[in-house]
């Protein structure tokens, strides 16, 4: 998977890749990191990318031109990218986007800044686009972050196990039931005791009851679409 980050700001990025799981997916040639800079297509002879907004507003809005000599040339180049715009207006991520996208084979990410992006580019250019949440955020370099981050998980061989996929959260209706590391007695707290005792059939019912408490006290809506097989 090719990654291409459209970002005035991608300093602001590329630290993310310096360590942990995905820099071991870029050193295994699994993931490609690009980054491109709108600024460098601006043909305004200072180089500016943005401007008052036409019929007036708060703040400075991205213009067109730069992005779209920047989005041409990425065509251009990958006539199969996949590109993805970041709004906050937009319909919200969720993990069956994740593994939709992890099927292709170049995604490109454009991040706004300031008041956003002329809705010019987003129509002629958006083959999705994207929220991360209900909140406004300074850029949308965080939220492209966020977004490869998932989609990341799950390319094959990204995950050193890819079995942690198949039982996480939002894989079914429950989420996940409540993890717990060693030691077995923490400052007189205990894991359950039926994790001590090593019955698997009895872990994994007990598993599936806890797994049902936290999506009712989480997330009643969820549950409501799930056939309870254990008394709550
Ligand atoms: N004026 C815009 C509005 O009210 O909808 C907000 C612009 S925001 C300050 C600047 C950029 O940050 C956006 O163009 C977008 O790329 C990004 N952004 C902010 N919040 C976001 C969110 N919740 N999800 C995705 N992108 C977001």
């Amino acid at each position: 998977m090719t990654y291409t980050f459209v970002t005035l700001f991608s300093n602001l990025i590329e630290g993310y890749f310096k360590d942990s799981i995905l820099k071991r997916a870029i050193d295994k040639e699994l993931l490609e990191i690009k980054y491109l800079n709108p600024r460098d297509y601006s043909s305004n002879k200072h180089s500016k990318v943005d401007d008052t907004a036409v019929g007036g507003g708060a703040g400075m809005v991205m213009n067109p031109q730069p992005l779209y000599d920047a989005l041409d040339d990425l065509k251009k180049e990958d006539e199969n990218v996949h590109i993805v715009f970041l709004t906050p207006v937009a319909k919200p991520f969720v993990q069956n986007d994740a593994k939709r996208l992890a099927t292709k084979s170049h995604i490109a990410f454009v991040s706004g800044r300031y008041e956003g992006i002329d809705e010019r580019v987003i129509e002629k250019y958006a083959d999705e686009v994207f929220s991360i949440g209900d909140y406004i955020l300074t850029g949308g370099e965080l939220a492209s972050l966020v977004i490869c981050d998932a989609v990341s998980r799950n390319i094959d061989g990204v995950l050193g196990n890819s079995d942690s996929l198949t039982v996480e959260s939002f894989e079914t209706q429950l989420l996940e039931a409540p993890s717990f590391s060693k030691p077995k007695n923490y400052e007189g707290l205990s894991v359950p005791s039926e994790y001590l005792k090593g019955n698997h059939s009895k872990i994994r019912s007990l598993k599936l009851a806890m797994s049902e408490c936290k999506t009712k006290f989480f997330r009643p809506q969820e549950l409501k679409k799930y056939k309870i097989t254990t008394k709550l």
